[in-house]
């Protein structure tokens, strides 16, 4: 149910409408919206509204809650260079230009001929959706202005010192290119504050946020260039991909085949938060992830449910990698929703990838799962190697925190840390297909806990 008015009038913008109306059955499904663009405009201006709007936070229901995004006539299809951008429900308005866009819209030549609006109903209420969309053309809009509270040499943090090859990192959060409050050049300079040596960018279906990271390195995290691509049944992360995946399919074999042609083209996957309000994971028959992230944001966050998720296919033999990221979106005020508690590096990944590695070397240890998660940039760190007919577990900065250490089956071992530089080693069971540790403080959280080790290694 769609008509379109067109040219409303020289005086009276704007120039063109579209409006519609989606019901329950369009719930969770993305509609194509075209519309014509004349040769030799340079500038498009869109502001669209909806009935019953409530906001995109998986807690509140009853109204409506409609994503927007926008194809130019190069096409629609997956991965095509026609996609100039998808804001959820982020942005009422936005301006898609030859000489700049709104984050996270990618400027460039308006080109003539059929466009398409992309909009998802991602919420419907009992009254339904009813929207409309205004179309203006060379409103001469000027780029917005950008105030960096963030700038200026950035001062590293004193941490303990990793060992030799290993480096820290977040894998996960958010910029003004999505859902975030600050720039890529913010985020650089808060990761370096934080003492962070790479930096996973991982913004919501888009990559339009990787060209302004730059490469990152001189004093700041070298950066992981990837996207968090955003399904309405949950949400994975790309790493080491320069372009979009699609996200606008809503079953699992959709899902499953966008993470396939990632993976198959290099990139390193992971089921990003597979835990009750992550927004949780709906497709459990998907295997091609290449990694969990057993750990978003503060432990206490019911991650306890991603760790299970993790190891129930562990049980399985699925050679998943625990990865960790907090999915920060804030750094310019003081949180208060609920949701965005996090802090970069809250917790922080580590691998082992080698003096001098770069983005690609980090990539790589983590597809050979040589990980760790930990609660903070300061550790604890929790080393985790074969030796002999067991293994040894080296802690350092986890004194009075509890070591086990389990494979398949349950725990194979467990001892109170008891001092800051301190290791043990375990017998595995020969008949043990994993083994992995994790350290428990008093009160029962998680501070770290290794990927899982194969069983036997090197075999
Ligand atoms: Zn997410």
């Amino acid at each position: 149910m769609m008509h379109v008015i067109r040219d409303p009038g020289p005086t009276s913008p704007p120039d063109i409408v579209l409006e519609g109306r989606f019901t329950a059955p369009d719930l969770r499904r993305y509609s194509l919206v075209p519309f014509q663009v004349e040769p030799g405009h340079h500038q498009i201006h869109v502001r669209y509204s909806y009935t019953d709007r409530i906001d995109a936070d998986q807690f509140l229901s009853g109204g409506n809650t409609l994503d927007i995004g926008l194809f130019d006539p190069r096409g629609t299809e997956t991965g095509s260079m026609g996609f100039r951008g998808w804001s959820g429900s982020d942005q009422l308005e936005f301006v898609v230009g030859d000489e700049w866009a709104t984050p996270p819209y990618t400027p460039g030549p308006i080109l003539a001929g059929t466009w398409n609006l992309l909009l998802g109903p991602y919420k419907v209420g009992p009254r339904g959706c009813d929207w409309s969309v205004e179309i203006g053309f060379d409103r001469g809009i000027p780029p917005l202005e950008r105030e960096l509270v963030r700038a200026g040499e950035p001062r590293s943090p004193s941490l303990p010192e990793a060992r030799a090859g290993w480096l820290r990192g977040d894998l996960h959060c958010h910029t003004r290119y999505s859902d975030g409050d600050s720039w890529p050049s913010e985020m650089l300079h808060a990761g370096a504050e934080t003492g962070l040596d790479f930096l996973g960018v991982t913004d919501h279906n888009t990559i339009a946020h990787v060209a302004e990271y730059g490469a990152g390195g001189s004093g700041r995290p070298i950066v992981i260039p990837g996207v968090e691509v955003t399904t309405y049944g949950g949400h994975w992360n790309a790493w080491g991909t320069d372009r979009w995946w699609e996200f606008r399919a809503p079953e699992a074999s959709g899902v499953e085949q966008a993470m396939t042609e990632a993976a198959d083209a290099g990139a390193f996957v992971s089921v990003n938060h597979p835990k009750p309000f992550g927004p949780a994971w709906e497709y459990d028959t998907i295997r091609s992830m290449h990694a969990i992230e057993v750990w978003n944001g503060p432990w206490a966050r019911l991650n306890s449910a991603a760790l299970d998720f993790w190891e129930a296919r562990l049980r399985l033999g699925q050679r998943l990698v625990a990865v960790g990221g907090s999915d920060t979106h804030i750094l310019r005020r003081r949180v208060t929703d609920p949701r965005h508690t996090q802090a970069l590096g809250m917790p922080t990944t580590w691998v082992e990838a080698g003096p001098g590695a770069d983005a690609a070397a980090i990539i790589d240890a983590m597809r050979a799962g040589r990980t760790f998660v930990s609660a903070g940039p300061a550790g604890p760190q929790l080393y985790l190697e074969p030796k002999g007919r067991g293994v040894e577990v080296s802690v350092r900065g986890g004194s009075r925190r509890s070591l086990i250490v389990q494979d398949d089956k349950g725990a194979i071992g467990a001892a109170a840390v008891e001092s800051e530089d301190w290791s043990t080693t375990v017998a595995v069971p020969s008949a043990s297909t994993y083994v992995r540790a994790q350290l428990v403080a008093a009160n029962g959280e998680l501070q770290a806990l290794t990927s899982a080790l194969w069983w036997p290694p090197h075999a």
